[in-house]
């Protein structure tokens, strides 16, 4: 029985098999077998077309390694920036810095010139990867942090010009390189190789350091036999995988890597667009899906879809944010030959912790801890962190393999995330069934999901409070069906202000990305209901406005 009982602390640990963690770095992972497929596509542009195959992919990750160590003298740990779409460069980019030992810390592509600049100052990158088409914007970003970071343009073809200061991708990919460079290099796989974003339970966006192992142990558990869907690249045979969730998304990043590291053959999709993802998967025959929420919801609800799009489609995974049973039975049937199944997971967890398996026996639920990784439910603030028994609602604590080091530069929220003995806080609310199977039902954190990308308040409530009209404000997140969650502001304007929610939408749209904009509304209020050390009571707002709006 996989019930671990010490009288009151219930924990309950992986019914998978525990697995045998190689100690390496995870770009040796993912090379380790491809060989095997050297000859096959690894990466193929769902809309130019253009490709690598293995051979070529590796040879690219070595020779931007070099590059990365040698020409552009970079060291151990030191940090680049990659604020592109899903391209053919992330993965050469991402898997020559892992190789150099330096950390990769991935930014929205999307994001102003301000919150690009945030991340690039607060990680401590020194060269930034961009699009030439973008070059304005990064730039500006680059001023703002006043430090002197280096930009190398991506460009989309021969002609395209590049600002003069700039490096250009090509340039450096054609010249030539001493590969014993990277001989001289100290592995460590227990050092800082991932630096993605994530607000935590609380507070601005802060760096979440992953280790090699923790990817390491990501690409086993993905991957792992108890999974419904191995990988074979065997013979002739090759999954085929259209990329469309982003890269910068430490989701979508995770996937680059443990497919690649098992032969499969990944399309890569900008952005999401109804017609290019629908071609895609007619054309190429898709035959494994990795989605969020409002992907699904996209499928139920578009009528162009047909069986040409679908028929290949063997297996689907969803996660990053909550789904409901009805909409999976809905999406079964206009996918027939798909088994599908739930994850639930966080960036700071590497990120996948639960999942349905062969096993699972309710599949609208997140399933079960995956390999070696151990869950409890405990009662809220409850300071000893006791697991509670079955069927019992509180917040999800996880323990394995695949927690993160740590916040980078960020001891206090480390130590109120991870506690002594290693439990990682994940801010949600959920509990356990009869069969040990997870179901998530809330969040505790302050986080907004809107189309699954993190927004974290407390970013918006600065913003807003920076308005010469704004005496204080409070933001949290409403339901809504498409996209699961939008933003909404409270605000206090100053006693003669005529600040209007147009304004205040208006004000906030040009400042960040356009999920994170105030679609769902503004509300001018006298005060923010906050507790006695001066914590606004968001929870309290929302309840407030649940109450007000949802019909009975
Ligand atoms: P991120 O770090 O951006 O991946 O966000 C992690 C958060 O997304 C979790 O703490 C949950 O709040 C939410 N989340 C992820 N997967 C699921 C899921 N399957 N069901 C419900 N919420 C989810």
């Amino acid at each position: 029985l996989s019930i671990a009982s010490n009288k009151e602390d219930i924990v309950i640990k992986s019914p998978m098999q525990p697995l045998n963690y190689p100690k390496i770095t995870i770009d040796q992972f993912i090379w380790d077998k491809y060989s095997k497929w050297m000859n096959k596509i690894a990466v193929i542009d769902g809309v130019t077309d253009r490709c690598l195959t293995y051979a070529k992919l590796r040879d690219q990750c070595r020779t931007l390694a070099v590059h990365l160590r040698t020409s552009l003298n970079l060291k151990s740990r030191d940090t680049i920036a990659i604020c592109l779409p899903n391209s053919l460069e992330f993965p050469i980019i991402t898997f020559a810095a892992c190789e150099a030992q330096i950390v990769v810390t991935t930014i929205n592509p999307i994001y102003t010139a301000d919150e690009i600049a945030r991340q690039l100052a607060d990680s401590n990158a020194t060269i930034l990867f961009g699009l030439a088409t973008m070059s304005a914007i990064l730039k500006s970003a680059v001023d703002k942090t006043n430090k002197n970071i280096r930009i190398i343009y991506i460009t989309e073809n021969e002609a395209e010009a590049i600002p003069n200061d700039g490096i250009k991708f090509n340039d450096l990919m054609i010249s030539k390189v001493d590969l014993s460079a990277l001989k001289e290099i100290d592995r460590d796989c227990y050092e800082t190789t991932l630096l993605p974003y994530s607000s935590g339970t609380t507070g601005l966006s802060k760096g979440v350091m992953l280790s090699h192992m923790n990817m390491v142990s990501n690409c086993m558990h993905l991957c792992s036999p108890e999974m419904a869907h191995t990988f074979d690249a065997i013979g002739d045979y090759q999954d085929i995988i259209p990329c469309v969730l982003p890269m910068f998304h430490l989701y979508g990043l995770s996937l680059m890597f443990s497919t690649l590291a098992q032969g499969c053959k990944l399309i890569t999709l900008k952005s999401f667009n109804p017609n290019t993802f629908l071609n895609t998967l007619e054309k190429h025959k898709a035959s494994v899906l990795y989605v969020v929420p409002p992907i699904i919801i996209f499928f139920n609800n578009y009528d162009k879809i047909g069986p040409q799009h679908t028929q290949s489609i063997k297996y689907v995974l969803s996660g990053a944010a909550p789904l409901g049973g009805s909409d999976i039975e809905k999406f079964l049937k206009i996918a027939p030959n798909a088994k599908f199944l739930q994850a639930y997971g966080l960036t700071e967890t590497s990120p996948l912790t639960h999942a349905c398996y062969k096993n699972t026996k309710s599949f609208a639920g997140v399933g079960s801890p995956v390999n070696d990784v151990e869950s409890k439910i405990v009662k809220v603030d409850d300071p000893e962190f006791k697991g509670l028994g079955p069927n019992q609602s509180g917040e999800v604590l996880v323990r394995g393999p695949n927690i993160m080091i740590g916040y980078h530069n960020n001891e206090k929220a480390t130590k109120e995330t991870i506690t002594p003995d290693g439990w990682l806080r994940t801010g949600d609310v959920g509990y356990y069934d009869e069969n040990q199977e997870f179901f998530i039902t809330d969040r505790l954190k302050e986080l907004i999901k809107v189309k699954a990308y993190q927004v974290a308040p407390a970013e918006l409530e600065e913003i807003l409070r920076m308005h010469d009209e704004i005496v204080d404000a409070a933001v949290i997140g409403i339901p809504n069906a498409a996209t699961g969650e939008l933003p909404r502001a409270y605000i206090v304007p100053t006693s003669n202000s005529k600040i209007n929610e147009k304004i205040v939408k208006d004000y906030v749209a040009q400042k960040v990305a356009e999920y994170k904009r105030l679609e769902g509304g503004v509300e001018i209020v006298d005060s923010i209901p906050k507790n006695a050390t001066g914590k606004i009571l968001r929870r309290q707002l929302k309840e407030k406005y649940l109450k007000e709006n949802t019909s009975m």
